[in-house]
């Protein structure tokens, strides 16, 4: 495949990155993932407004505009093949030449991109729709979840938990039992017709799926929706769960920690949900 490094289109095994990248010794860096179908890209401009939050947090200066990496990210379709296809982008701080954990202020950030096959677009009809069954476990990773950082080793032992009991994803509770999010996902609940969804804060991930699915029930929708805490009670106690992110959309649960999740198939208000951001998602 072809890849971007730097300023450079080449074959993935001529990418060279230097052993003494910050990215490869500390986990420092930012990533991205954008959805393209038929290089049609899901949530282009908030992904990279996402990346451009993380990269101020962490003081990498790098200076691309949204139109670069637009043209990076098309670059990239156009020139690998597939119509359903995962963009992945990554700054990391740069090689430096000693090891030193202090940020270096003379170095120059390594940027790389590539894509990768994703399923095709999720559909809306309960009896196709891809289904996931989970774990639930504390959530023990740190506290600046809301930065996507390349050290994704917590992410990692999380989602080997829920894959070790044979499920798809690890949904997660803080020390005090309220839901934060799954180990790539945020989660979303479903009592009695009301949607609910944790707040912003540093305890989970900005998801692009979560904003684009507020906007949409919000002007396309009179479902009641809430963020809000949610206690572990409450989501095993849900009428439906649903784990959200780019490639999965609405993810219907319909297992946690082997206990059913309402009849055990998509609910009635994934069904919707999953059909109107099936309607809107390219509006935003
Ligand atoms: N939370 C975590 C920890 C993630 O890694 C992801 C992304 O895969 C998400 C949530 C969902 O974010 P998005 O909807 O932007 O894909």
């Amino acid at each position: 495949s072809t890849v971007y490094l730097n300023g450079d289109y080449l074959a993935a095994a001529d990418a060279k990155i230097s052993p003494m990248d910050r990215g490869f010794l500390f986990g420092d860096g930012i990533y991205e993932v954008i959805p393209a179908y038929q290089g049609k890209m899901l949530g282009f401009n908030a992904h990279i407004e996402r990346m451009n939050n993380g990269l101020n947090e962490i003081e990498i200066k790098l200076g691309y505009s949204t139109d670069k990496w637009r043209e990076i990210c098309q670059q990239l379709c156009e020139k690998n093949h597939g119509d359903n296809l995962g963009i992945y982008l990554h700054v990391s701080r740069g090689a430096d030449t000693k090891r030193a954990h202090a940020y270096p202020t003379d170095i120059t950030p390594t940027v790389f991109a590539y894509v990768f096959e994703i399923p095709p677009q999720p559909v809306s009809d309960i009896e196709h729709a891809t289904t996931y069954t989970v774990s639930l476990e504390q959530d023990k990773r740190w506290q600046r979840c809301h930065i996507k950082s390349t050290a994704l080793l917590g992410n990692v032992i999380h989602y080997q938990q829920g894959a070790a009991a044979g499920n798809k994803e690890t949904i997660l509770y803080n020390r005090i039992d309220e839901i934060t999010e799954a180990s790539s996902s945020n989660v979303f609940i479903v009592k009695e017709g009301v949607i609910s969804t944790p707040p912003l804060d540093n305890q989970i991930l900005p998801g692009i799926t979560r904003w684009l699915i507020l906007n949409i029930l919000h002007s396309h929708s009179d479902f009641k929706v809430q963020q809000r805490v949610i206690s572990k009670t409450e989501l095993l106690d849900a009428d439906e769960v649903w784990i959200t992110s780019a490639t999965k959309e609405v993810g219907a649960v319909v297992k946690v920690n082997g206990k059913l999740v309402g009849d055990g198939k998509p609910g009635k208000v994934w069904q919707q949900v999953q059909s109107l951001f099936t309607k809107h998602k390219f509006d935003y």
